[in-house]
């Protein structure tokens, strides 16, 4: 075959794949890594496909290789055109998730001069062009952004430019150089045979080269290569005695590859499996013969929903799982939240399986990333284990996925392009390698229920918990109705119930989390006296206050009334009750409890003081009675002391504007709730609410998934929201809010007469709006919401133009 499919590392290249010729001589495989011109440019690109024809009349040749074997396998590739053309990303953004890491590298321009034609009028230079010219010749090449740095990008680029019109100048490109390489050490190995070099050693230190004599002797009874800086310390050398005995011959100094090893083992003793409860063991053998069933060939692989309540013992599925697939000769892939990756998560997985464990992180350093990397790809481990990113690791005979928590948003990559979730791309990459899931979670995403309701995925109930006291139930949750304190005559934040027992549980030397269900001020008005919060009659949502213009706005159809004075539903005049933030909460429980130490945790307290591992530990080592926070303390923590969790509103995350607001809500109740009774003293939960009747309330406090999910599915049907509609989130960014505006404005007529020609009848369109975050890093935002059966390829027809950003299946619309 004579031509390449590459995806070439440019913005321009989006989402397609560029023909060039294989030069004679040069050998290619799928997957490679390969340098090309692109423009005046050598850039990078990953071959996708090999071909005897290229797909245009013209085409250039690959310039070189840049790795000799192939980074992405073949279902790595088909994942990374899946992810492309799904969530219409460029391509090569999609391929670099698969590279490994620090691979990337950027085309740096240089400039060089280039000999004055003898005919050259060189008067007819302005002072500026002839001083910087001057300045060129004094070097063959500099790098432009060096010169950018020190004399202006604007005014450099424009000189430069006018210099290489006239034929003055010369630009040339080249790739940034290589950021990480194998990590290489210094060894020392005798030179000579033992009995020689202690001979020798004795000669030494009759000319009183004692420390020679010392190395050589210490050398002379290592039966392998020592590292020199094992060697330095042991024996006291330095390099002059290392260089001495290597110019007599004696002693061999050689680079050897070392690894960086990101899990440390000392400490970490090998664990067995455990018992299995009855629940456990028949989820384990249902995914054991799965996995059987794969390696005789079956096609289609199983997506397992094992839904198990806080502490029923998931992890243990997850391990024995892992180990069968093992043992079956295939590898696996755990994926767990960014905030669950602790050295305890890591330790549990890194104990059974010692030593075949491997770790991907941003937090470890490019170069123990790259050795994981390389390692993960010559298939040394049986488990990978990180968070979403994970997913993309070269792991060869990939039998099992396991994917934590998989409610958890952070599975979602919003940021950043491709906007994949991490979810729906395993279960893609599962199809393409005949590896079994399993989706692991206390509180699964309404939309996996769903589908394994429907029989899409196969449903593993766990409904007990595994706790250390025998058969301890679920903690008590006890619902507070804050309107019933309000006419009893309490404005605190505290209702008598909720004070009375964190006093109580103080003094008795226990634990207390208080918890706030969004971090800063409620945006939507709720009436103090009968609960009730405006909504929009189209969309359902909580409108959004906006108290400069005294108006309620629907963020996500934009419809808008004035603010009422007195509230709708009762007549009361207490209908602008805007709810309260962490650091009000600090300061009233510091008012209330004056006895106990407090401790406050959330993004603003761990930006500036302490890291969240910091607060942690501080409160685990008992230095305080109360911790103050908001989502995060509901996630995974394991705080045996605590034995009260009070939720001091639970209203400002069910009033978001999105439809997803209740399932979050509910999600994050259970969490907390499952955060108390950790230990063998038990577990109280209250939760404060002027919303008692709330199915979302009513549910979590039941900790009754079931319920729940009923309601909200039924919801969910009636206006239309996903899983019964997939929907795709545009957003518009400019520093002029009214130009944000006409243009979101101008988007709609387009998709609408899209729609119409194309005769799509199932689309609906939300919006424009302003996003409920109206003003991100000074830029404003409007958005439109598409609704359909599928959005994605209606909208990867349609030329999208630039400020646009389109994210398909959005997690939140708020
Ligand atoms: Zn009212
Ligand atoms: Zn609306």
């Amino acid at each position: 075959m004579g031509y390449a499919e590459v995806s070439v590392n440019s913005p321009i290249a989006q989402r397609r794949t560029f023909s060039y010729a294989i030069p004679p001589g040069l050998s290619i495989d799928v997957g490679q890594a390969v340098s090309v011109p692109f423009g005046d440019k050598l850039l990078q690109g990953i071959v996708l496909e090999l071909s005897d024809y290229p797909a245009v009349e013209e085409t250039r040749e690959i310039a070189a290789v840049i790795e000799p074997y192939p980074l992405l396998s073949p279902a790595q590739i088909s994942l990374a055109r899946w992810l492309s053309e799904y969530y219409l990303s460029p391509l090569f953004d999609a391929v670099a998730l698969m590279l490994p890491p620090g691979f990337e590298r950027k085309a740096l321009t240089f400039i060089s001069p280039l000999p004055i034609p003898a005919d050259f009028d060189l008067s007819s230079l302005t002072p500026e062009q002839k001083q910087f010219l001057q300045l060129v010749q004094k070097q063959d090449k500099i790098n432009l952004k060096e010169l950018e740095k020190t004399l202006g990008k604007k005014k450099v680029q424009t000189i430069v430019s006018q210099l290489v019109r006239q034929g003055l100048l010369a630009r040339s490109y080249q790739l940034e150089p290589i950021k990480i390489r194998a990590k290489k050490e210094l060894y020392l190995s005798l030179a000579v045979k033992a009995g020689e070099a202690q001979q020798e050693a004795a000669r030494l230190r009759e000319k009183r080269a004692l420390k020679q004599a010392v190395l050589l002797d210490f050398l002379s009874r290592q039966s392998e290569p020592v590292p020199w800086t094992e060697a330095r310390q042991k024996v006291n050398s330095n390099k002059a005695v290392v260089d001495a005995l290597d110019s007599k011959g004696l002693v061999a100094v050689q680079q050897i590859e070392v690894r960086r090893e990101p899990i440390s083992y000392l400490g970490i003793k090998p664990s067995h499996p455990l018992t299995l409860t009855t629940a456990q063991k028949s989820a384990f053998e249902s995914i054991k013969s799965s996995l059987l069933q794969m390696t005789k060939g079956q096609t289609r692989p199983p997506v397992f929903l094992l839904h198990g309540v806080t502490g029923s013992g998931k992890t243990e599925v997850y391990l024995q799982a892992l180990a069968e697939a093992v043992r079956l000769g295939k590898r696996g892939i755990a994926l767990v939240p960014e905030i669950a990756l602790t050295p305890q998560t890591i330790e549990r997985f890194a104990s059974r399986f010692p030593h075949k464990v491997a770790v991907l992180h941003s937090k470890l350093s490019l170069g123990e990333q790259f050795d994981e990397w390389q390692r993960i790809r010559k298939g040394e481990f049986d488990v990978v284990i990180g968070p979403r990113s994970a997913l993309f690791a070269p792991q060869p005979e990939l039998g099992l996925i396991v994917i934590d928590e998989e409610h958890e948003w952070t599975y979602k990559q919003h940021d950043k392009s491709p906007r994949y979730h991490t979810r729906d791309a395993a279960i893609k990459l599962a199809e393409l390698t005949g590896a079994v899931v399993i989706l692991g979670s206390a509180t699964p995403d309404v939309e996996t229920f769903y589908h394994a309701q429907r029989g899409d995925y196969r449903l593993l109930q766990l409904p007990e918990r595994v706790t250390p006291n025998e058969g301890s139930p679920l903690p008590q949750v006890e619902v507070i109705d804050l309107k019933d304190e309000l006419k009893a005559g309490n404005r605190s934040l505290f209702s008598g119930a909720l004070s009375q027992v964190v006093a109580k549980a103080v003094a008795s030397g226990e634990q207390v989390l208080l918890f706030l269900n969004r971090r800063g001020a409620a945006t939507f008005i709720q009436c103090r006296s009968c609960g009730f919060v405006l909504r929009c009659k189209r969309c359902e949502v909580a409108l959004t206050y906006h108290s400069a213009e005294e108006v309620l706005v629907c963020h996500q159809c934009n419809y808008s009334i004035p603010s009422p004075q007195v509230c709708p539903r009762c007549l009361s005049r207490r209908i602008k009750f805007l709810g309260i933030g962490t650091q009000k909460l600090e300061q009233e429980a510091g008012y209330t409890f004056p006895q106990a130490r407090l401790l406050r945790w959330d993004s603003d307290t761990t930006k500036q003081k302490y890291s969240h591992q910091e607060i942690l530990s501080k409160f685990r080592a008992h230095e305080a009675d109360i911790l103050i926070g908001t989502q995060m303390i509901a996630k995974g923590l394991d705080l045996p002391l605590v034995t009260l969790v009070g939720v001091v509103s639970a209203d400002t995350g069910l009033n978001l504007p999105d439809f997803r607001a209740g399932e979050r809500t509910f999600q994050l109740l259970s969490q907390v709730a499952g955060r108390a009774g950790r230990g063998t003293l038990g577990g109280q939960v209250i939760i404060q609410t002027y919303s008692p009747e709330h199915y979302v309330i009513q549910a979590a406090a039941k900790q009754d998934y079931t319920s729940f999910y009923d309601k909200e599915i039924t919801y969910r049907r009636q206006l239309h929201n996903p899983p019964f509609a997939r929907l795709a989130r545009l957003i518009y960014s400019h520093t002029n809010d009214t130009l944000c505006q006409r243009e979101a404005e101008k988007m709609k007529r387009l998709l609408i007469e899209e729609s119409e020609a194309k005769g799509i009848d199932d689309l609906s369109l939300i919006g424009p709006a302003p996003a409920f975050i109206h003003r991100l890093r000074g830029r404003f935002r409007w958005q439109l919401i598409l609704r359909g059966s599928d959005p994605s390829t209606f909208l990867s027809q349609i030329p999208i133009p630039p400020g646009w950003t389109v994210d398909i299946d959005p997690i939140g619309l708020s």
